[in-house]
C-alpha cells in the first residue's frame, strides 16, 4: 500500500476516535445533572413526608388538649350535678354531661384516625428515606464512573492528538489539506473503503477502471461522487 493512503487511514481513525471520546465526555455532564435532579427529587419526596407527619402531629396534639379541656368541663359537671335542687337542673346537668362524653368520643375518634395516619406516613417516610440511601450509593457510584471517564477521556485525546500531529508531520502538506478539505465538509470523514464496486460512504457504484485502480493502492484516488479518498482494504 501506498505509504501515504496508510498514513492517511491511520489519520481518519485518529480523529474517529478523538471525536468519539469528545462526543462521549460532552454528554456527561448532562447526565450528572440528571442524576442528581433524581436524587433531589427522592429528597423533596422525603421531606414532605417528614412535613405531613409534623402537621398530623401538631393536630393531634392540639386535639389532646380539646380532650383535656373537655374532661375537665365534666369533672366540673360531675360535682355540679351533686349540688343541684331541682329534677329540671339535674336532667339539665345529665344532658350537659352526655353532650359532653359525646363530644370526647368524637375527638378521641378523631385522635385515632390521625394516629393511624402518622402511622402510614411514618411508613412511607422510611420507605422514602431506604429509597433515597439506595439511589444515593448508585447514583454516587455512576457519578464516580462518569467523572473518571471524562478525565481518563480528557487525557486519552491529549495522547491521541499528540500521535495525530506526528503522524500529520509525515504526509505531504498538500495531501493534509485535502484530506481537511473533504473532512471539513463530510462530518469529519475524508476517507472511505471502496468495496463490492462501490463507495462505502456514498455506496455509489465505481467504474471498473477505477475500482481496478484503487484495488492497487497505490494512489490517492478520490469517489466521484463524495470526493471522499478511496482506499481497498479486501474483499
Ligand atoms: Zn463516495
Amino acid at each position: 500500500m501506498n505509504s501515504e493512503l496508510r498514513r492517511l487511514i491511520h489519520l481518519q481513525q485518529l480523529d474517529l476516535k478523538i471525536v468519539e471520546l469528545q462526543q462521549r465526555a460532552e454528554q456527561i455532564p448532562q447526565e450528572i445533572e440528571t442524576f442528581n435532579r433524581i436524587l433531589e427529587e427522592n429528597r423533596q419526596t422525603l421531606e414532605q413526608a417528614r412535613q405531613h407527619i409534623e402537621e398530623d402531629n401538631k393536630q393531634r396534639r392540639l386535639l389532646e388538649g380539646e380532650v383535656e379541656t373537655l374532661r375537665e368541663r365534666l369533672s366540673k359537671y360531675k360535682s355540679q350535678l351533686m349540688e343541684v335542687r331541682t329534677n329540671k337542673e339535674y336532667q339539665a346537668m345529665l344532658h350537659e354531661i352526655e353532650n359532653t362524653e359525646r363530644e370526647i368520643e368524637a375527638k378521641e375518634d378523631h385522635i385515632l384516625e390521625r394516629m393511624m395516619a402518622i402511622d402510614e406516613r411514618e411508613k412511607q417516610a422510611r420507605e422514602a428515606k431506604g429509597e433515597l440511601v439506595k439511589k444515593e450509593e448508585e447514583i454516587l457510584e455512576k457519578r464516580g464512573k462518569l467523572e473518571s471517564f471524562v478525565s481518563q477521556a480528557e487525557s486519552q485525546i491529549v495522547c491521541l492528538q499528540k500521535d495525530r500531529r506526528r503522524l500529520e508531520e509525515e504526509i505531504s502538506g498538500e495531501l493534509t489539506e485535502q484530506y481537511q478539505r473533504i473532512a471539513s465538509v463530510r462530518n469529519g470523514v475524508a476517507l472511505a473503503e471502496a468495496k463490492d464496486q462501490s463507495c462505502q460512504a456514498c455506496h455509489v457504484k465505481l467504474r471498473p477502471q477505477l475500482f481496478a485502480d484503487i484495488r492497487t493502492n497505490r494512489q490517492i484516488i478520490t469517489c466521484e461522487n463524495c470526493n471522499r479518498i478511496l482506499y481497498y482494504a479486501g474483499p
